[in-house]
């Protein structure tokens, strides 16, 4: 069986009672980081041996797996933080795990787009979730630009470092919109702002852009 496992965004206790006992029972835990996942299986005192499984080696790795599950082990997929598959890696080795017939099974749990879009105060009946925007200024405003007419909150993950273009990008190509920006969402430094692309970037430019931030807007009383 393949168990693909929810892990925390940040607090280590958002954790499932099933997830803690999956990573405890099975065989092996293949893991996006192995030292990373250390640091959560340490605290449940889980002593199941790690294999590395991240999106450079998920090809070949992917392989050794099936043929482990072909034999019967039962392994867990897990990712650094959240869901596996979201933005992260998982994916592949789901897609070959059902071409192969090996029983797959899912341990939910956290997932930083869906505590964002909870904690956003925006409608959350119907969403797009957008996962990274590009990376060069083109293709983001071209993104940008085939959102514009978008009805549904939009979500987005952002990196720290290119907070600032994004909204900047945002600002220029959706005409300034309200946008909430979730940082560090369960951790220490927790924070949602909701405020105009231009504020935010103001503010981000005062104070450096820290941790992990999902972007979220909705845009759709201007399309109605
Ligand atoms: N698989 C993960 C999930 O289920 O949310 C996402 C992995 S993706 C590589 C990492 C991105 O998720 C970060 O760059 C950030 O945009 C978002 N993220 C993860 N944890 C977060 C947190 N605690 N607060 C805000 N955003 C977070």
């Amino acid at each position: 069986m393949l168990y693909i496992v929810s892990t925390p965004i940040g607090n280590l206790k958002d954790i499932t009672f099933r997830a803690v006992e999956t990573l405890k029972n099975v065989d092996l835990i293949a893991a996006e980081d192995t030292r990373h996942t250390q640091i959560l299986t340490r605290h449940y005192q889980i002593d199941t041996p790690l294999t590395s499984y991240f999106e450079h080696n998920q090809f070949s790795k992917g392989e050794y797996l099936l043929k482990l599950l072909k034999d019967g082990k039962d392994i867990a997929l897990v990712t650094d933080a959240g869901t596996p598959g979201i933005s992260d890696p998982g994916y592949q080795l789901i897609q070959l795990a059902k071409e192969n017939d090996i029983p797959i099974t899912v341990v939910p749990g956290p997932t930083a787009l869906i505590a964002a879009l909870t904690a956003s105060g925006l409608p959350c009946h119907n969403f797009i979730f957008e996962g990274f925007l590009p990376v060069k200024s083109a293709a983001r405003r071209k993104k940008l630009e085939s959102l514009k007419e978008e009805k549904r909150t939009i979500v987005f993950y952002e990196s720290p470092h290119r907070l600032l273009k994004a909204l900047k990008d945002i600002e220029e190509v959706w005409g300034d919109p309200v946008i909430v920006c979730a940082r560090e969402l369960t951790k220490k430094f927790e924070e949602v702002k909701k405020d105009s692309a231009q504020k935010l970037r103001e503010h981000f430019t005062k104070v450096e852009p820290k941790g992990e931030f999902v972007l979220l807007v909705h845009l759709g009383a201007r399309n109605s």
